[in-house]
């Protein structure tokens, strides 16, 4: 069993796994971003059989072509096509959503990434009716990770066990 973090909607009855591999790798992004401007870039892993669980297996690097600036990620697409056609022939896995990072803010979705994300939940060349969103962001000098889901036009919020 690989280690992972867990995290919990209990309205929905579900969970959000964030694979250890993953995670350490989202923190080395960060840890590489010392512009403090915005970062991030798209989730990727697979749900289970009854599609209540997602495993997030990788974050990806910002894509060359994103654009930041300190209040905003404009998350770019180049590679990334190649990228999920691998994922997806090597180990079923595919899109799940986006991440970014709020450089020293408060990780909770702003109005444009809830905007954003509803846009993806009815774009059909994303494929994916329900994306996550995980935002990065600082509390107390310390990473605090805000996961959500966007199902049915509403945004629910998961809970770290
Ligand atoms: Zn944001």
């Amino acid at each position: 069993m690989l280690d992972m973090k867990e995290y919990e909607n209990i309205e929905l009855k579900s969970k959000i796994f964030i694979e250890d591999a993953a995670y350490h790798r989202l923190l080395s992004i960060i840890a590489d971003n010392k512009n403090k401007l915005e970062t991030g870039g798209i989730i990727i892993g697979h749900y289970d059989a009854d599609c209540q669980n997602a495993v997030i297996t990788e974050c990806t690097k910002p894509p060359e072509d994103s654009k930041a600036d300190r209040f905003r990620f404009y998350r770019g697409i180049k590679g990334l096509k190649s990228l999920l056609r691998q994922h997806w022939k090597e180990q079923n896995e595919y899109y799940l959503g986006e991440w970014h990072l709020h450089p020293g803010a408060s990780p909770n979705p702003s109005a444009a990434d809830i905007a954003q994300m509803k846009k993806i939940a009815q774009d059909k060349n994303f494929n994916c009716k329900e994306p996550i969103l995980m935002v990065l962001g600082e509390v107390a000098k310390s990473q605090v990770i805000n996961l959500s889901i966007f199902k049915n036009d509403h945004i629910y919020y998961y809970v770290e066990k």
